[in-house]
């Protein structure tokens, strides 16, 4: 059977990239998405791993020849989703974690209305936000500002995620996501039932 697509998003500093990179590594049903971006890499980042760092001008080849399954234009940086990865990978029976945006979930939830789930990953507070963001140590205080305002536009979108999960024990959330998860891949419209029922028959 296909596999399925697990799209988590929420504010910066809500903890959603941790979930989902420890879901992966610790399950091997699920593979996380990697998406290419025209950012720099932070501290500690990745090629390949974090993202796929491209050119400007890559990306915009990549988009013209529809190698992405989604794309959008964050805090002024464009990231996308990989569409060839992503069908092989779910025809293979794998759930697919995607850390992105409200754009990107808003995109393949229409494109995949089947086959996705999507988790909106918040704090309990703007504060807590506030606080993991400064103990985070990696913005400036205009940063944080910008992301916290970015935080509270991402908040008017959770009615379109199935669930909401608030973020505040990692530990908890985890266990959570992982029943979410696992959930996702026996959501029953993802069969096809007629011939689901035609082959059960025999
Ligand atoms: P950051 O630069 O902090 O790693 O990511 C900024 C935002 O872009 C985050 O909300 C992240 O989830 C989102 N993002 C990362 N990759 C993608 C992608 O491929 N598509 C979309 N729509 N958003 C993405």
């Amino acid at each position: 059977m296909k596999g399925s697509l697990l799209v988590v998003s929420g504010p910066s500093g809500s903890g959603k990239s941790s979930l989902c990179k420890k879901l992966c590594a610790e399950y091997e049903f699920a593979c996380l998405s990697i998406s290419s971006a025209t950012r720099a890499p932070r501290e500690g980042e990745q090629d390949g791993k974090d993202y796929f760092f491209i050119p400007k001008a890559v990306f915009e080849r990549k988009i013209a020849q529809e190698e992405f399954l989604e794309w959008a234009n964050v805090h002024g940086n464009y990231y996308g989703t990989d569409r060839r990865w992503v069908e092989k990978t779910l025809a293979s029976g794998k759930t697919v974690a995607f850390d992105i945006d409200v754009q990107g979930q808003a995109a393949i939830a229409r494109l995949y209305p089947n086959e996705t789930t999507s988790v909106f990953v918040t704090t309990s507070s703007i504060a807590i936000l506030k606080d993991r963001l400064i103990r985070r140590g990696t913005d400036d205080a205009a940063a944080i500002a910008q992301r916290l305002e970015n935080a509270l536009g991402e908040m008017n979108c959770i009615d379109r995620y199935d669930y909401l999960l608030i973020n505040d024990d990692f530990d908890a959330s985890f266990e959570t996501i992982k029943s979410v998860a696992l959930a996702s891949r026996v959501k029953r419209g993802k069969v096809e039932l007629r011939k689901f029922i035609a082959n059960w028959r025999g």
